[in-house]
């Protein structure tokens, strides 16, 4: 397929003061459309807002999928791309749970290099900062039907983003959820399906209101397995030993999660991938066998727990401090996404030489 590139005439200034996260967008971004059966009409053009008819299956059922990774530079002004392959797999697989035409990987990696190198100058460079990639598919055809769209949208845009913890890593507080679920068995959570955020922003409220950071979710059925922090993966230390829920259907297998297992197995430290209860964790922490909480995903890489809620008790982990394997796993994944370490797991992509 051609890839067309239509350049911004006017551009908007770069910013200045604090990123936040996904607040300011770049001047061009990456579009494609999906019609008779195949994608076409490729183009990177300039940064708009879509014209939709009100009819369209996005706005009714929520026939949208989206992904999210990010784009590093470094003093050098080398340019870096942390494993966009596996969200563009991923996509896929999104796509595939909600009849979304599959697309061709290998073009949009390259369509994404290309948009990437031509919004360069718009990837800060600070500590912690980050030009976050957001592709996403959305479904267009203007029937009312409940039923797979034959037309689709297909776009990249891009955001600056600052660090996610403005004052150094901050443990968070967790709100264990007991009524509200995210994602049930044989539906839609081991996929970056858009109806699934919507669905979680009621937890999301009562735990800010309760004051907390995130949702500790746990399983639809039990309510007794851990499942994942808000829109991230977990893991635990217990009794020395590192834990992670096992994607039993109902989890998103998290690329930073799947980095951070590959990490610690290749420093001999092995990671458990199974059912973890919420009672032993809960009793972990009391007595001390647990000693360290954090989720894991792309906007904070890795995010220490420092106090988790349940029920009317609230309990403190490792201190209310960021711990040793949290740290590590920040450390590390950090320095291959930025080029500050090397990538002896081939995960970085440097683009434009
Ligand atoms: C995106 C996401 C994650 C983390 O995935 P990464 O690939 O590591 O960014 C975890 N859980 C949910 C629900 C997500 O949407």
């Amino acid at each position: 397929m051609e890839l067309k590139i239509i350049e911004a005439k006017n551009k908007k200034q770069k910013p200045t003061g604090a990123l936040g996260f996904g607040k300011i967008f770049t001047d061009h971004m990456f579009v494609m459309e999906y019609e008779n059966g195949a994608w076409g009409n490729a183009r990177i053009q300039p940064y708009a807002p879509f014209t939709l008819d009100p009819s369209v299956a996005v706005f009714h059922y929520a026939q949208a999928i989206f992904e999210g990774t990010k784009a590093y530079k470094n003093e050098k002004g080398e340019i870096r791309l942390f494993r966009p392959r596996d969200n563009f797999l991923r996509m896929n697989d999104s796509g595939d749970r909600i009849c979304i035409p599959p697309i061709d990987v290998d073009f949009v990696l390259q369509a994404l290099e290309k948009l990437v190198l031509l919004e360069k100058d718009w990837i800060p460079t600070e500590n912690g900062t980050a030009l976050y990639i957001r592709p996403s598919i959305i479904a267009v055809d203007p029937v009312l039907g409940v039923h797979a769209s034959h037309k689709y949208i297909f776009f990249i845009i891009l955001s600056p983003v600052g660090a996610y913890y403005a004052h150094g890593l901050e443990p968070v507080g967790l709100y264990v959820e007991k009524e509200y679920v995210r994602a049930s068995k044989g539906g839609t959570g081991h996929h970056k399906v858009a109806g699934n955020y919507a669905a979680s922003l009621k937890a999301g409220e009562k735990a800010i209101a309760l004051g907390y950071d995130q949702v500790m979710w746990l399983d639809a059925k039990e309510h007794k397995y851990v499942e994942e922090v808000g829109s991230m993966n977990i893991f635990f230390v217990l009794n020395g030993k590192v834990v992670t829920p096992a994607l039993v259907g109902s989890i998103l297998p998290g690329i930073t999660r799947k980095s951070v297992i590959q990490l610690f197995e290749s420093k001999g430290i092995a990671v458990e991938e199974r059912l973890v209860e919420i009672d032993e964790v809960m009793q972990g922490i009391e007595s001390g066998a647990c000693t360290e909480i954090f989720g894991t995903g792309t906007a904070a890489v890795i995010s220490p727990v420092g106090r988790v809620g349940y029920g009317e008790r609230e309990y403190t982990v490792c201190g209310g401090k960021m711990g040793e394997y949290s740290s590590m796993a920040y450390r590390e994944i950090t320095g291959i996404q930025t080029g500050k370490l090397p990538d002896p797991f081939g995960w970085v992509k440097k683009i434009g030489g």
